[in-house]
This record gives structure tokens, C-alpha cells and sequence, in this order.
């Protein structure tokens, strides 16, 4: 039986070692060249190779990421489990980035930013945060980790998610009228969305129409899901206050592309959350057991819902 890793490597070397170590019946392989097809089991990989149907005893097929979005899942037999990355090493960057990025919005960053720029020194009026609604499109594991994260600040949190969730210090919400409620009520939106048919271009004119004057936007979801010239609209309208955007489409964005330069904008380059290999080895080696132990890996993908 073997383990086929598909991935750079640095992070194989990671995998390698810890799978000697705590799955030492299983072989290893990095290179698909060298490996017999059919004593593949498991694959891990970024992309869905095009050549998957010569590994005929697959079970099941691993993300390395968080997302399952770049598999092309009609191309995977029914009988293979598709399980996504969940990892603490995520979980805990995805709080960091998101922290990061309430605070910077909740405290003018942008604005000051601007102003040192051009020499000026002045101060913003500066709300409490008791008074800074933030709503969290996406109440999976990562909504809930970073709304978690950001219960010491006091700022007042809501959630939305496709079937109603109870999570204590958070008003949730979920169906069409839950998001209407949550988007009139929210000072700073963050999406955390998987992109699936039903979330690509959700973040657009319509949807920032419905959030309050001033409201600022944190996107960490995908790109796609996202209407670049709508959040340039809504920023130049003065609608929005600022934006800060970890996720684009394409990727890398083209020199010249208004984000680059757009004074109410912060972009980073995709990194607001990294498969970190030790943490991301152990959990597959959990799934692997659980999956051995006829249980559901954790973070088994729901083809019928696309994440
Ligand atoms: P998850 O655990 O699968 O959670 C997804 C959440 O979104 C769930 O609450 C789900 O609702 C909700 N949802 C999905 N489709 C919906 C819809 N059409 N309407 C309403 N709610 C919907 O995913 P996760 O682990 O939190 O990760 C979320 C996403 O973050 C990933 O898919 C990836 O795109 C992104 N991500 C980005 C980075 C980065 O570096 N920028 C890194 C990691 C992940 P239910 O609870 O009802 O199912």
C-alpha cells in the first residue's frame, strides 16, 4: 500500500518523515513515475493530476490546502473520499491574518497610512470597538476559529452560514433574509466563504449595497468570489472605507491592476493562511487512522455541496 505525495518538496521531507514514523506499514512515494499505480491508496496533491484513473485502488484523494475548489471533482470516481486540509497550522495563521486585518481597519490604518504618505498628521475620529459590528460570512472552521480569536477585542460579532449554527458570543445567521440582516449590521464584513457555484462573484455591487456607509471588507476566501471594479466602485463611491484583500483572480494580479496602487486598499499576495507540514502530516495520519477505523476522515468534502 502506498502514500503518493504530490506537493513541493520540502513539505514532502516533512510528510516522509512523520509517516515513517507513525504509519511505517505504509510506503511513501513522492515521485508518481516510481510508484506501481495500483498499490496507490492515497494521494495528496494540489491539482487533480489528469492521469488519477491509473491509481484503480484509490480511497481516498487529499487537498493539501483548505479549499477543494481547484479539483475538477467530476473527474474523481464516486467511491474516493475528497478530503480537504484542516490543520491547526491554518487554523491559527487564519486568526493571526484576520486579527490582523480587524485591527487595522478598526483602527484607520489605510487612512494613516495615506496620511503619512502625504506628510500629513492628523487624527481620525476613533470609534470603541463595542460599536464596530463584524460579521463573518462563513461559520465552517475557519469563521468560527477567527470570530474566536476576536471575542477579547468586544466588538460586537455576527455569522452567516448555509444551516443555522448556534456558536455563544455570536449572533448567527443563515438563508437570504439571515445575510440581508447581517450585512445591514455589519461595520467590517469578512469572507470566509468556499468558492462553489452558489459564492463565485458573491462579493459585488449588490452585496455592498447592502452594508452600512463606511463599512470596510476583509476578503479571505477565494478570489473569484469576488467583483474587483464593484469593490472599486464602492470604495471610490465613498459607500466603503477600505478593503483588505488576501485573495484575487487571477493570481498574481497583472502590473497595472488598480488594487495595486488603490490608496483605500491593503492586498497581500494569497498568504493569509499556509499548510504548515508538520501540523498538516499529523492530521492526515489521524484521517488515514480514522479512515483504517471505518471513520469519516475529518474534512470530508460533501460533493453534492462542493466544499
Ligand atoms: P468550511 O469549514 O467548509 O466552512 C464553510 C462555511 O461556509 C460553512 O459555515 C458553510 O455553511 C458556509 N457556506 C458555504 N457555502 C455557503 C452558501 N452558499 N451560503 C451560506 N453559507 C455557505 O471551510 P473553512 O475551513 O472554514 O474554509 C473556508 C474557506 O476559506 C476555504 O474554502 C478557502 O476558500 C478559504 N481559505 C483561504 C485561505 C487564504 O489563505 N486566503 C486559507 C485557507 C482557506 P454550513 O456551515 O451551513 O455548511
Amino acid at each position: 500500500m502506498t502514500f503518493l505525495f504530490n506537493s513541493d518538496a520540502r513539505r514532502g521531507a516533512v510528510f516522509a518523515n512523520a509517516f515513517a514514523r507513525e504509519l511505517p506499514d505504509l510506503a511513501f512515494a513522492m515521485d508518481p513515475a516510481a510508484v506501481d499505480p495500483d498499490a496507490v491508496r492515497y494521494l495528496i496533491t494540489w491539482t487533480v493530476p489528469d492521469n488519477l484513473a491509473r491509481y484503480k485502488n484509490l480511497e481516498i484523494l487529499f487537498s493539501i490546502g483548505a479549499g477543494v475548489d481547484q479539483f475538477r471533482l467530476d473527474t474523481v470516481p464516486a467511491d474516493v473520499k475528497v478530503v480537504r486540509m484542516v490543520e491547526e497550522g491554518i487554523v491559527r495563521m487564519m486568526q493571526e491574518y484576520v486579527a490582523m486585518a480587524v485591527l487595522a481597519l478598526h483602527r484607520n490604518l489605510p487612512a494613516y497610512l495615506a496620511q503619512q504618505r502625504a506628510g500629513e498628521w492628523r487624527d481620525i475620529p476613533q470609534p470603541q470597538a463595542g460599536s464596530r459590528r463584524i460579521g463573518v460570512l462563513g461559520l465552517g472552521q475557519l469563521g468560527q476559529a477567527v470570530l474566536d480569536r476576536l471575542k477579547p477585542f468586544g466588538f460586537p460579532l455576527a455569522g452567516w452560514s448555509r444551516s443555522p449554527r448556534r456558536i455563544e458570543g455570536v449572533t448567527c445567521h443563515d438563508g437570504e433574509r439571515g445575510l440581508e440582516e447581517m450585512l445591514a449590521a455589519s461595520d467590517i464584513l469578512i469572507c470566509l466563504l468556499p468558492l462553489t457555484e452558489e459564492t463565485r462573484g458573491f462579493l459585488d455591487a449588490g452585496l455592498f449595497a447592502k452594508l452600512p456607509e463606511g463599512a470596510a471588507l476583509i476578503h479571505t476566501g477565494r478570489g473569484p468570489q469576488l467583483d474587483h471594479e464593484a469593490l472599486i466602485a464602492a470604495l471610490d463611491s465613498g459607500h466603503l472605507s477600505a478593503a483588505m484583500v488576501d485573495v484575487t483572480d487571477p493570481e498574481p494580479l497583472p502590473a497595472g491592476h488598480p488594487f495595486w496602487a488603490h490608496p483605500k486598499i491593503i492586498l497581500t499576495p494569497h498568504i493569509a493562511s499556509v499548510t504548515q507540514p508538520a501540523t498538516a502530516a499529523r492530521a492526515v495520519i489521524d484521517n488515514i487512522r480514522r479512515h483504517r477505523a471505518g471513520l469519516d476522515p475529518i474534512g470530508l468534502v460533501d460533493r453534492s455541496r462542493g466544499y
